[in-house]
């Protein structure tokens, strides 16, 4: 499968490394704010992950400037299988608007994103008849939360008649904060007195002022995250069931807190018992993220084969694991 990323940052630059170590998947084209790189052979992962914070992959050998790298990836649609979206979603409505324009650009492939937020990912369902009438599959919420743990409650759910509840309370510990800056400020955007707006209208300098005012972490509580529309898609609860929240360290690598998902409901013999799916702690964010995201790209693509287009979330699916 030929992949393209969206997104060079963080969760781009890991994706890039996971698709090295895998022999069914090729890397063909890559984009952040500043360019893209291309090449049909394949892109070095390695070259990728050395771009600097505040650099570009247009400045790699295979690299080229551009106002609209997202444009240039689109003009290559027939060069790739998959796209995995990385961007930031800073407004609401970015990765929708996103999508809309590689359906106008005549792509027909598979594609993810690893969106969190409940109202964008409602715009992302939206697009459905859009996208069957292009033959297009898109699974969304492909990240960790939403994503690797949304897809363990509804797997978890299996062993109940009756869901009581779902939480879902997640550690990150990232080294620095602008190896992931928009995954800092759409954590910010869930603080008491800012929005998504206000938060993408935050200077570094903002950033770092407020995060040195709790050494560093952010702890968010009852965080609008679509694992809750998405378990409520899969039939599996009401999204007033589902609660989401944890602890971000933009100081150490080491997690705050253990990521964890309980899911409680009742057997058809009646007890009450909750299953917990727990992450390891050395697994970082960006492995949980990416390698779930590229997994679920690969049933993206699997699920086209077949014939079945649309969008769906991802907890009504299962990734595919390939080498
Ligand atoms: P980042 O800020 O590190 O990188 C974003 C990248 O997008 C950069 O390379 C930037 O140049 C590029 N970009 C921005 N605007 C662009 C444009 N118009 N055209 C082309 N490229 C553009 O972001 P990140 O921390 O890697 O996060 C990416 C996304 O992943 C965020 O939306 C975040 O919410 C999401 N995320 C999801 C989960 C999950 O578990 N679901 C977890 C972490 C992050």
């Amino acid at each position: 499968m030929k992949i393209a990323i969206l997104g060079a940052g963080g969760l781009g630059k890991a994706a890039a490394q996971i698709l090295a170590q895998k022999q069914s998947h090729t890397l063909v084209a890559i984009a952040d704010a500043g360019g893209f790189a291309f090449n049909r052979n394949g892109l070095n992962a390695e070259e990728i992950g050395e771009v600097k914070i505040g650099g570009s992959v247009s400045q790699l050998g295979d690299g080229q400037e551009s106002d609209d790298s997202i444009g240039e990836i689109i003009k290559l649609k027939d060069e790739y299988d998959g796209v995995f979206i990385a961007l930031p979603n800073l407004p609401n409505d970015f990765i929708p608007s996103i999508v809309e324009r590689f359906v106008a650009g005549g792509f027909e492939g598979a594609l993810v994103d690893a969106l969190k937020r409940t109202r964008a990912m409602e715009m992302i369902f939206e697009l459905d008849p859009l996208l069957k009438d292009h033959q297009c599959t898109f699974l969304s919420g492909c990240g960790a939360t939403p994503g690797l743990l949304t897809a363990a409650a509804a797997l978890a759910a299996q062993s109940f008649v009756k869901i009581e509840d779902v939480k879902i309370w997640w550690g990150v510990g990232i080294e620095r904060w602008d190896d992931y800056k928009a995954t800092i400020r759409e954590d910010i955007a869930h603080l008491p007195g800012f929005d998504v707006e206000s938060a993408k209208a935050l200077s570094d300098v903002e950033v770092e002022a407020l995060l040195d005012k709790t050494d560093g972490k952010l702890t968010l509580h009852d965080m609008e995250h679509a694992d809750d529309v998405m378990l409520e898609r899969a039939g599996v609860c009401d999204r007033d069931q589902v609660t989401v929240g944890g602890v971000m360290d933009t100081r150490h690598a080491k997690k705050p807190v253990s990521t964890t998902m309980t899911l409680t409901g009742i057997t058809f013999d009646g007890q009450r018992s909750e299953h917990r799916f727990v992450l390891g702690d050395e697994t970082t964010m960006a492995a949980n993220v990416c390698g779930t995201a590229l997994g679920y790209l690969s049933r993206a693509h699997w699920l086209r084969e077949r014939g079945i287009y649309g969008v769906f979330g991802s907890a009504e699916m299962m990734p595919l694991w390939e080498k």
